[in-house]
């Protein structure tokens, strides 16, 4: 990972560009979302994200992401015990599949980092659960978002609440700060201690990202250098939103332009 560790505070103008960023990569995710059926490989996946930030004349800040090589894609998309970085190759989706998608966008130089998991057809309780628990862990995350409280006071609240449904958050990768880079301090654990950490204050503006795990918060690398799975094998999910601290308390910025997330976690 390349990491400016700076944190930088943004102006409203800015969080309104970033804003517009957010509307483009929750388009391309819907879009990438709505390419979700069994027997759709995760390249075509990529390709409904890609064709969306084309037709915006924009970019992934994704490709050529510096790594064991450079990252080939505009998107990640992992699938079941992939819990992040999967690259999208001829692999196709199975009925009762858990597919993550990770879009970044780069619009007027500031970046939008948003990710959603999807489940493919019907699924098992189990991974319907794993979904909804780590949608709503996202959103218990954002709630702490507000200028005064701490890093650790987010970071608890995912944790804890992830913990009480029998679940498990990873160590080895957090949320961060994003503007004009895709990565800028502060790092933003999904665990932690109330209280702990930096203040948060307004104008930060941070990609806040719970990844989940069934079976074990231990993760390992696979041999392409980049797939992330879970170690024993378990289902993961991963949702994210970059978010903007306001003196209106937090602001969602990787939403729709009607104000709706890509995707949402529905009952089946
Ligand atoms: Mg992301
Ligand atoms: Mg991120």
């Amino acid at each position: 990972m390349v990491w400016d560790r700076q944190v930088s505070i943004k102006s409203s103008d800015e969080i309104a560009i970033m804003r517009k960023a957010g509307e483009i990569n929750a388009e391309a995710l819907a879009a990438a979302k709505n390419a979700i059926h069994p027997g759709v490989s995760t390249a075509e996946i990529n390709k409904a994200a890609e064709d969306v930030l084309i037709r915006h004349g924009v970019y992934s800040p994704f490709k050529n992401y510096p790594g064991p090589f450079p990252y080939p894609a505009s998107t990640t998309v992992s699938i079941n015990d992939e819990l992040v970085h999967g690259i999208p190759n001829k692999r196709r989706l199975k009925e009762g599949d858990i597919v993550s998608i990770d879009c970044g966008t780069v619009f007027e130089g500031f970046v939008a980092d948003s990710a959603i998991s999807v489940g493919v057809g019907q699924l098992s309780t189990e991974a319907y659960n794993l979904l909804k628990v780590t949608e709503n862990s996202l959103y218990i995350g954002i709630e702490q978002m507000v200028a005064g409280h701490r890093i650790g006071d987010v970071s608890s609240a995912i944790q804890q609440y992830v913990e009480s449904e029998g679940l498990f958050v990873t160590r080895e990768y957090t949320g961060h700060g994003v503007g004009r880079r895709m990565h800028e301090g502060p790092q933003v654990p999904n665990y932690g201690e109330p209280g702990n950490g930096m203040l948060l204050r307004k104008g930060m503006t941070i990609a806040l990202e719970p990844m989940v795990l069934i079976g074990t918060h231990v993760t390992q690398v696979q041999p392409d250098g980049w797939t992330v799975t879970s170690r024993d094998g378990s289902l993961t999910a991963h949702f994210e939103h970059s978010v903007a601290i306001t003196d209106n308390g937090p602001m969602i910025l990787t939403l729709l332009a009607d104000g709706t997330p890509p995707h949402q976690i529905t009952g089946q």
